[in-house]
């Protein structure tokens, strides 16, 4: 069977579970030691930034955790795909922050609401590298200081460069209004992935429920069979792990489902635990469920160990954690729990 076919028969039986990484994380570190666990722990697709150094990481991630797998007496099924995801102008998933120092007066609560990414530094400047743009940093600051830029990136070049080192399917983060952009980068990407799927992430922060499935409508004319839809809820909610969060998840997956037209659909923003089973009381029949802030969350305290590399009680630990993340939710949207 051929990757697409592969990957076609895990959206049919309802089992498809997608580790994101981060389309605007570029910290090769954090993503090769991601890959890792979560290819052991069964992820299926790897969702990266569009950046080769990271592709390139996740493939080393991937062959580490090949080499692994059997110490732990694990079984890799399937080679994850690997994924990269773009955003148009205006999407927050390629947002970075930056600090004017003239405006900031040292108080330092960015820094606490950026703990978890670890992105500001103590003399208050932006690593853009671990920066995946939340906006959590802005939403604390009482003094205007931060702003947020698009990090445009020349597309033409870059994506099959992606290609080159290995990238199977791409994904476009399309939720802003701008239907032009839209347009052209989603040719662009179906240009560059004849073959295999092509990724259409939507939710409704600017689009209204019609006008978010007229653009799933002319998106489905030019790709057919081969769209995923990856519906968002809250996206980047920070990695709470409750139904609340996950909810607008769930309702906007149902939106695209009632619509009827034929795409794949990804659960996606604002997963966690909860999601797969949020989506089976609901009778919402999502074909994957994809995992980002909880995801990586949950195994932050093993990737940032120093001894990770060396120590193999380390990954088999945050393995025994993910694998329990992936198994859930592939259980319940399956039906098999
Ligand atoms: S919250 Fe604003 S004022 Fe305070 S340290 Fe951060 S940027 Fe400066
Ligand atoms: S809080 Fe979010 S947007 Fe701000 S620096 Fe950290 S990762 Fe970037």
């Amino acid at each position: 069977m051929g990757r697409y076919e592969q990957l076609r028969q895990l959206f049919n039986e309802t089992r498809c579970f997608k580790l994101v990484c981060g389309a605007g994380n570029e910290d090769v570190e954090e993503v090769r030691r991601l890959s890792t666990i979560y290819t052991i722990a069964g992820t299926h697709v790897l969702d990266l930034s569009a950046n080769v150094d990271v592709v390139n990481a996740a493939k080393r991630g991937i062959e580490i955790a090949y080499e692994k797998a059997s110490l732990l007496g694990k079984d890799i099924q399937i080679r994850p795909y690997l994924n990269v995801s773009i955003g148009i102008k205006g999407d927050p998933h390629v947002a970075k922050a930056k600090i004017d120092l003239e405006l900031c007066t040292e108080c330092g609560e960015c820094i606490k609401a950026c703990s978890e990414r670890e992105a500001i530094s103590d003399d208050f400047i932006v690593n853009d590298s671990r920066c995946i743009g939340c906006g959590d940093c802005g939403r604390s600051c009482s003094f205007g200081a931060i702003e947020y830029y698009y990090k445009k990136a020349d597309f033409e070049k870059i994506l099959p460069e992606c290609v080159a080192a290995g990238t199977e399917t791409m994904e476009l983060h399309a939720i802003t209004l701008d239907d032009e952009g839209t347009r052209n980068d989603w040719k662009l990407l179906n240009k560059l992935i004849p073959g295999n799927y092509v990724s259409m992430c939507l939710d409704r922060t600017f689009l209204s429920n019609k006008h978010l499935i007229e653009r799933v409508k002319e998106a489905y004319e030019i790709t057919g069979e081969r769209m995923i839809v990856q519906a968002d809820g809250d996206p980047m909610s920070g990695g709470g792990d409750d139904f609340n969060i996950t909810l607008q998840t769930v309702a906007c997956a149902d939106i695209v489902i009632k619509s009827e037209i034929p795409v794949m659909i990804f659960l996606s923003g604002g997963t966690n635990s909860k999601t797969g089973l949020l989506a089976k009381q609901c009778k919402v029949g999502a074909h994957g469920v994809a995992i980002g802030s909880y995801a990586r969350k949950i195994v932050k305290k093993y990737v940032t160990n120093e001894e990770f590399d060396n120590n193999l009680d380390i990954l088999k630990e945050a393995v025994m954690v993910a694998e329990q993340l992936v198994k859930s939710n592939i259980e319940a949207i399956s039906g098999s729990s």
